[in-house]
């Protein structure tokens, strides 16, 4: 199958993207895996969807001319009214796919996508879950907000709200099962918690406990992560085990792009930091 390409975290960095794009022509890697947080930062509305429109969708073309396969999802800095649109835009693609909750073979393996994250201080809420019935919610930094066609809806008691949703623990058990989980690959945007992928500036982790209970029961072969752009910065980790579980969480780094060039036969990954002019 050749090796495959892991970005994450990329917020709408056309510069990156293209990276991205070269390198997989470069190394011929067969799939490029995008973990989340893919459209530009300012979360506004017509931000987004113009780098829909204008760059993803004539990017994702570029992976259909080159015969290269793309996974990827919306994550917690996209807004979830996109939704649709990026659905859309990936149908028009065979080799492209969504893979929010979804279940992709590809080859031997099968993909897994999960974009809902636990809870954090941050107000746009689209895809904000208690991590379990346990879960304790951290200082919020004001009213949580939902987006909505062109707008907000505000939620003024976001805690109260929290508790009428599925957990992650809960969501995480809803996923379609694998085949056979040794050949499972699952792209999960939050990393778990206890292993070093989680660390945010100052040393305080923040990774989910329920994801690392689900790798550990399900143990697939490898999960992909990101989220915490600092974490590897900060901890010097960003691949870690849960049993026979590979768990990868490069980051994304602010002088370069972070990238992990992977082989699943031979299990074997490399991460790179490549200068983006
Ligand atoms: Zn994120």
């Amino acid at each position: 199958m050749g090796p495959f390409l892991y970005v994450t975290d990329l917020h709408g960095n056309q510069r990156k993207y293209e990276r991205t794009l070269a390198l997989a022509v470069e190394t011929g890697a067969w799939l490029v895996v995008n973990g989340g947080d893919m459209f530009p930062h300012s979360r506004t509305h017509g931000d987004q969807e113009r780098f829909l429109q204008e760059f993803l969708d004539p990017h994702f073309a570029k992976y259909q001319e080159a015969g290269i396969r793309h996974f990827g999802f919306p994550a917690n800095d996209d807004l979830r009214t996109h939704d649709p649109q990026f659905d859309v835009i990936c149908s028009r693609y065979p080799l492209v796919e969504n893979l929010a909750g979804r279940k992709v073979p590809a080859g031997p393996y099968e993909f897994l996508g999960f974009n809902l994250v636990s809870d954090f201080p941050f107000r746009l809420k689209d895809r904000a879950r208690m991590d379990d019935g346990e879960f304790a919610f951290p200082v919020q930094f004001g009213t949580g907000i939902l987006s909505r066609p062109g707008g907000w809806e505000e939620i003024p008691d976001w805690m109260a709200y929290a508790g009428t949703l599925p957990t992650i623990e809960e969501e995480l058990a809803a996923l379609p099962a694998p085949d056979d989980p040794g050949r499972a690959v699952y792209v999960i945007h939050g990393p778990p918690a206890g292993l070093g992928l989680d660390v945010v500036r100052g040393g305080q982790p923040v990774g989910s406990p329920a994801t690392a209970r689900f790798i550990g029961k399900t143990q697939p072969c490898l999960t992909l992560h990101g989220h915490i752009h600092e974490s590897p910065e900060e901890s010097g980790v960003w691949m870690a085990n849960v049993g026979k579980t590979v768990c990868i969480q490069p980051g994304q780094s602010a002088s370069g792009l972070s990238v992990v060039v992977g082989d699943l036969e031979e299990m074997r990954f490399e991460k790179r930091i490549l200068p983006v002019d």
